[in-house]
């Protein structure tokens, strides 16, 4: 296996993400949430597709920080970029209208797509439930269970072993948060 493609998202990834924290009250750096993502996929969901992991590592580089899908196109190529702009919310919309369109675009995705939104999934619920945003009331937590849920319901039967983790996940959760 030719480990450069996959090292040089995460590198490309690391530098594009560098000013940004995630929500957890350590702030921790933002980058350990798509390698955590790729991790996911691999070392759980037993997924060996080179590209799946690179749109994993790459997956919100495009909506969280400067970068344009013609740049990734540019270094990553065609496929690999449109994995990213389907995993990828339009944020000129709407907060509610993002997450209501997350669940019917989830129908509609490749199984790439449909696969690291499972993993996103897992990745910030095990963050929700181990170590919370500080200022998450319950309420807000188990909107975002309910609301995660549906949007998998529609990523199911691409990856059983990927569907599993997930189950295991928001079983664990619900038992913390509700
Ligand atoms: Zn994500």
């Amino acid at each position: 296996m030719n480990y450069a493609p996959l090292l040089e998202a995460i590198s490309f990834a690391a530098d594009k993400h560098s000013n940004q924290r995630r929500k957890d009250h350590e702030a921790s750096p933002y980058i350990n949430h798509p390698i955590t993502v790729a991790t996911i996929l691999a070392s759980e969901g037993e997924v060996d597709d080179e590209t799946l992991l690179i749109a994993a590592i790459l997956h919100d580089t495009v909506e969280d920080t400067k970068t344009t899908f013609s740049e990734l196109e540019y270094f990553f190529g065609i496929e690999i970029t449109n994995v990213v702009r389907e995993v990828t919310d339009d944020k000129d919309l709407e907060k509610q209208t993002r997450k209501d369109l997350q669940i019917t675009h989830a129908l509609h995705a490749s199984p790439r797509a449909k696969q690291i939104k499972i993993a996103d999934k897992i990745s910030n619920i095990r963050d929700i439930t181990n170590k919370p945003p500080a200022d998450w009331e319950m309420e807000r937590k188990q909107k975002y269970l309910e609301w995660s849920c549906e949007v998998v319901d529609g990523c199911r039967g691409v990856n059983p072993v990927l569907d599993k983790v997930f189950d295991d996940v928001i079983a664990k959760a619900k038992a913390v948060c509700i």
